[in-house]
């Protein structure tokens, strides 16, 4: 098997993929991390061969290449370098724009990029496309909705699914109404009942803009249009998505929440090999779907119209939330303007195509700006 370029190593999809490394006794070829940590020191010392690159060393260059010498790799290229290594399985668990690149890099080379990065495909879809028709890599999901999707349709023809069914568990504020929305805090909305997660991601939870996300990246990962992708809630999050085909025979993907299924699956894929995961016992649960409440959590639609602009729209979509979900946890506005903002700056920065990676990075500093004069504007 291919070696491992593992990027965002100390975090948590990154660590989740050091463990079934060593259960599977795979070789590790790099690590990135963005800063040095002791975490950092001690993954290095664990997987001895593998290069190290830092993206912000600080003012630790001199004790980094005094700890690795030549396996040091330091700057902003970092990942992007070690993600380029040809004959490479790369694992891109990067939280944020910083992921893309490597995306990018990873998909020309020709490698498998087992991707796990939100913003690859939400901010740069056409972008991470092109780099896969050209480089002739492969593009595995890691989210766990997309890799159910994924493992459904093996050996299945694309042209033949009617629809895919991507499962929300509607997140902490399910069956809330707007005007009980008004006044929830920061601490509340990053109260998740079942996931510990990044701030960003658990306000985007429970916006149910993680979700819109979701829809975007399913659209660019498995070539279906808009019309062909739907969202159904269902809290318990035991089916982790689903696929409708042409015939009306439905197929869908269950199991434990543990993220070190879809990780393995992706680096083992089409192999499967055993893990350690408890197993699923059905008897007695409970499984319900309901209808997502569009009306309340107005992100969805949101993101299905920015989908469909394409272009640079999702691109913006992407930024001006980071940017009002900072404005969110800082107090700075309410829960139920996290949405308007995005909405506002959506239809304000106008739309371009999205040639490569300037593009995208030139689209998130217009969308930034002009999210942040809309957060002013309501300060
Ligand atoms: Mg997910």
């Amino acid at each position: 098997m291919s070696e491992l370029v593992v990027l965002g190593a100390t975090g948590s999809i990154g660590t989740q993929t050091l463990e079934v490394a060593e259960r599977l006794d795979l070789e590790v070829a790099a690590l990135a991390v963005g800063s040095v940590s002791a975490a950092m020191f001690a993954i290095a010392e664990r997987w001895g061969g593998a290069r190290i690159a830092v993206a912000d060393p600080g003012d630790a260059v001199s004790d980094i290449r005094a700890a690795f010498g030549e396996r040091a790799v330091c700057g902003p290229e970092a990942a992007t370098r070690v993600a380029s290594r040809p004959g490479s399985i790369v694992v891109n668990g990067i939280v944020g724009a910083a992921g893309l690149a490597p995306s990018v890099a990873a998909l020309e080379a020709g490698n498998r990029l087992a991707l796990a990065n939100k913003e690859s495909l939400v901010a740069g879809g056409p972008v991470v496309t092109a780099a896969l028709d050209r480089g002739g890599g492969e593009l595995i999901p890691v989210d766990s909705e997309h890799s159910a999707v994924w493992q459904v349709l093996v050996g299945e023809d694309v042209a033949r699914v009617r629809r895919i069914i991507l499962t929300a568990s509607g997140g902490p504020f399910r069956g809330w109404q707007r005007e009980e929305l008004l006044a929830v805090t920061a601490a509340q909305a990053l109260d998740h009942p079942t996931w510990d997660m990044g701030p960003r991601i658990t306000i985007d939870s429970a916006t149910m803009m993680n979700k819109a996300f979701e829809v975007i990246e399913a659209h660019h990962l498995f070539g279906l249009p808009y019309d062909s992708i739907d969202v159904v809630v269902h809290p318990q999050s035991i089916i982790h998505s689903m696929v409708e085909f042409v015939d009306g025979a439905m197929t869908a993907e269950l199991g434990e929440p543990d993220m070190r299924v879809p990780i393995q699956y992706a680096i083992t894929y089409p192999e499967r090999r055993p893990a350690p995961v408890e197993p699923l016992w059905l008897s007695g649960a409970e499984m319900t779907f309901e209808d997502p409440d569009t009306a309340t959590f107005r992100a969805l639609d949101l993101g299905y119209e920015a989908g469909r602009r394409g272009d640079s729209a999702p691109a913006v979509l992407n930024a001006a939330d980071e940017v009002a979900v900072a404005a969110f946890l800082d107090h700075r506005i309410g829960f139920l303007d996290i949405v308007e903002i995005v909405a506002a700056t959506l239809e304000k920065v106008p739309q371009c195509d999205l040639g490569g990676l300037d593009d995208v990075a030139y689209v998130d500093a217009e969308a930034r700006s002009a999210a942040a004069r809309f957060i002013e504007g309501r300060g």
